[in-house]
């Protein structure tokens, strides 16, 4: 093996033994070769092309065949990036993974992904989502379903099903999805990788296609909690083209953190009762004496109007996704029907572009909007919203990370929760606070039950992302979960 040159010299035989796996190796690690001269990023992009091309869970929608320029000196290192479908690249299909915008190819890219791309992170392919960040399984994509890489027979979680998938799968390096109440957690729970959904406005929603505008929310899925870092401090900025961006008043560290020596650690009652599989409960507890270990105290800690936060999701999102979604009426983008009137042109492009859980939601927003009903449910919801946030704020003056575990289950089968919205709807039950708060979380690995993932869900107050990270690295550390290693 003397000769073996680039990736192979440095992974060794992929796929004999078990430390030369592209997957068991970071991105960071990645740029850490490249800056040595062991690896040139030409190599890392030609060989997860090949990863790419050999998809079998049918994580990615579109792959790129052309290797990008990348600036020598680039940070990133040209280490490709897989990207959901939902956010728009120019000249690439950008479909959300919607019937209603097959074919659409988009004139300008989202910001997220150009600011990656300057940074040397060039898009390796889309991946597939649930239609338009709508479920918690990736069932509801128009394109099919992902499946889990631990065990094919059961859903990655979604809506970033695809990007969880490819992460934890070795199909991509790392990834980047949205997070609307869990879309980044839960995925990267389900598949054993890190997500990390940040303060609300740090990074731009310029030219992702909207949810729910005042939850959508970008950011990384990726092996490690430094690569979450290193790829955050890429994506955060003030963006003229996106009002609600704030950009991040100091810059994204790379974690160091080893022990928790004085942090302090709330665990909410309210999140952490019944509902918890016994094997979630079993890991989470185990990690609650690991932060212990560690140096860092346990404490209980009150968010009394959590249990109302899928209720108030549940009208708050669906509403504003009813007003994002009527731009989708067959005239400028994407699917187009109809015999020639403009009403059924507008009826049928969405009668047959929309898929059924899309409809539901536009159905329930469209119902809370309507007047007469406003208050009584949108306003309402709103009230409740601003309530939960309060909880946090008060609960964050006795702790410093509230822990959960990510999902109250680990990853289900496919086709268990199709039928049931409600069922599906509470896969988010630990998330959507956090998210309505519109807080740093973080989900990272914690241990495996029965065989599959389970996450743990790190919150801070907003724009603690420094301090979260840290908290997360260190958990990290003593965790030292094997991830895809570990399915042998
Ligand atoms: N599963 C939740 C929903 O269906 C959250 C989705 C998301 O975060 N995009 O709305």
């Amino acid at each position: 093996m003397s000769e073996a040159t680039g990736f192979e010299a440095v992974f060794g035989d992929r796929g004999d033994t078990d430390d030369a796996r592209p997957v068991d190796h970071t991105a960071a690690e990645l740029i850490d070769h490249v800056r040595a001269g062991r690896l040139s990023a030409a190599e890392i992009w030609d060989d997860y092309q090949r990863l790419a091309g050999a998809d079998t869970l049918n994580a990615y929608l579109w792959r790129a065949d052309e290797a990008p320029e990348v600036a020598a000196n680039a940070p990133l290192a040209g280490v490709p990036l897989a990207v959901k479908d939902l956010f728009c690249t120019e000249g690439v299909p950008s479909a959300a993974a919607s019937k209603i915008l097959e074919g659409y190819r988009p004139p300008y890219t989202a910001t997220a992904v150009e600011r990656l791309r300057e940074a040397g992170a060039p898009m390796l392919g889309k991946t597939n989502m649930d239609e338009f960040a709508m479920g918690s399984s990736n069932e509801n994509s128009a394109f099919g379903p992902v499946k889990n890489p631990w065990d094919e027979s059961r859903v990655p979680g979604g809506s970033s099903g695809g990007s969880a998938a490819a992460v934890a799968a070795g199909l991509a390096p790392w990834a980047i999805g949205t997070d609307t109440g869990g879309s980044i957690r839960q995925p990267a729970a389900l598949c054993g990788i890190v997500g990390l959904k940040p303060t609300y406005g740090t990074v731009s929603r310029y030219g992702m296609i909207a949810f729910a505008s005042s939850l959508d929310q970008a950011g990384p899925l990726t092996r490690d909690v430094t690569d979450a870092a290193l790829l955050l401090r890429h994506m955060v900025g003030r963006d003229p083209c996106d009002s609600t961006s704030t950009g991040h008043p100091e810059e994204i560290a790379l974690p160091s953190a080893e022990r928790l020596d004085g942090v302090r650690f709330g665990v909410p009652p309210e999140l952490t009762g019944d509902g918890l599989e016994p094997g979630v409960r079993e890991v989470f507890e185990a990690t609650l004496k690991r932060i212990e270990e560690l140096g860092g105290s346990v404490q209980e800690v009150g968010l009394p109007h959590s249990g109302h936060a899928i209720s108030a999701y549940y009208v708050i999102a669906p509403a504003e996704a009813s007003a994002n979604l009527a731009r989708f009426d067959g005239v400028r983008y994407g699917h187009r029907a109809g015999n020639g009137d403009l009403l059924s042109l507008y009826e049928q492009t969405r009668e047959e572009g929309f898929g059924p859980e899309v409809k539901r939601r536009i159905m329930l927003g469209t119902y809370a909007l309507s007047s007469g009903y406003y208050d009584a449910y949108y306003g309402r919801a709103q009230k409740v919203r601003t309530t939960i946030a309060a909880d946090f704020r008060s609960a964050f003056e006795s702790v410093d990370v509230i822990v959960t575990p990510t999902s109250p289950t680990v990853a289900f089968a496919l086709g268990e929760r199709v039928d049931d919205p409600l069922a599906m709807y509470l896969s988010d039950v630990l998330t959507v606070p956090m998210s309505l708060a519109g807080i740093p979380a973080i989900s990272i690995p914690g241990g495996l039950s029965d065989g599959l993932p389970v996450g743990i869900q790190l919150a801070s107050p907003a724009f603690s992302e420094n301090r979260l990270l840290d908290a997360a690295h260190a958990l990290e550390r003593a965790i030292d979960f094997k991830g895809a290693r570990s399915r042998g």
